[in-house]
């Protein structure tokens, strides 16, 4: 079968640029390509996607997520508060850190949807992440609640 996982995406040989790119890179993918250039701002396209970046993720626990998340350097989360059927997560260094303030505006859906599909591989749960508050928005941080289904 033709697809892709974490190891093979670790497996890179380029000899001049290495294994990095820019930020502006990424944001340019996020913030002109998805949320730009798609419909409803990419609303459902990046839910999906994270969600399947998430579930592919070599995890096992909430500490391994919350690892690979800040390897990968997508943001720095911090376990705000967990009850029963919730969780509130905050991350830190998200990559929207530094964008000009746009009041009303949230722009890391993807990014919590890769919360979601991870999150929901370790607990082995049904789950949402919910958006709540973002840098962009004039927020102190990039913030996520997490609603337990079942
Ligand atoms: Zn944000």
């Amino acid at each position: 079968m033709n697809t892709f996982t974490f190891e093979d995406l670790k497996k890179i040989d380029r000899l001049k640029l290495g294994e990095d790119v820019p930020l502006e890179l990424y944001r340019a993918i996020r913030l002109i390509g998805l949320n730009q250039g798609l419909p409803m701002e990419g609303k459902t396209t990046t839910l999906t996607i994270g969600r399947k970046i998430g579930s592919s993720l070599p995890v096992e626990t909430v500490e391994d997520l919350f690892s690979i998340y800040e390897e990968l350097k997508i943001g720095i989360p911090v376990l705000l508060e967990k009850t029963e059927t919730t969780m509130l997560i905050r991350v830190e260094d998200c990559f929207c850190e530094g964008l000009p303030i746009q009041e009303g505006k949230m722009v890391c859906d993807l990014e919590g949807a890769i919360l979601e599909g991870g999150l929901s591989k370790v607990l082995d749960k049904k789950l949402s992440v919910f958006e709540i508050k973002c840098n962009i928005n004039g927020d102190e941080h990039c913030e996520y609640m997490v609603r337990i289904l079942d």
